[in-house]
């Protein structure tokens, strides 16, 4: 007996989460390097140095940000197409069913909280670096 619901249903409900992720995370980061100082360019006689360091450490801050962003929209398109083979919410390392609970928080979450606890310690920074294949 279903106690879910409907799976195409449940699926539905989650494109249209990422989707609005995707929108919003997209927003987010066009605005975020529209703020960025573009590389190179100096300030003018007319500005304190105090100025300049303020704006260096502000670009760094959005760079990191834009970072972030742009690695969260990797993970949900990546999400998107696990709706469309038919593998989201399946944890590729276990091959258990990610939580629902984790799935509401983090709709683009790859993995589920246990294999994704042992993927962060391990060796290398490799979030969201798996590649294409
Ligand atoms: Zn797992």
């Amino acid at each position: 007996m279903e106690t879910s619901g409907d799976p195409s249903a449940t699926r539905a409900r989650y494109r249209q989460l990422l989707e609005e992720h995707r929108a919003a995370t997209g927003a987010e980061l066009t605005a975020n390097r529209a703020s960025a100082t573009p590389g190179g360019e100096r300030p003018g006689f007319g500005k304190r140095a105090g100025d300049y360091v303020a704006q260096v450490v502000d670009d760094r801050t959005n760079n990191q940000v834009a970072d972030a962003l742009a690695a969260i929209l990797e993970a949900i398109e990546a999400a998107l197409g696990r709706l469309e083979d038919g593998t989201y919410g399946i944890c590729p390392d276990c091959g258990e069913a990610i939580g629902e609970d984790r799935l509401q928080a983090v709709p683009w979450a790859p993995r589920c909280l246990r294999c994704q606890a042992v993927a962060d310690r391990g060796p290398g920074l490799t979030f969201g670096r798996t590649g294409p294949g």
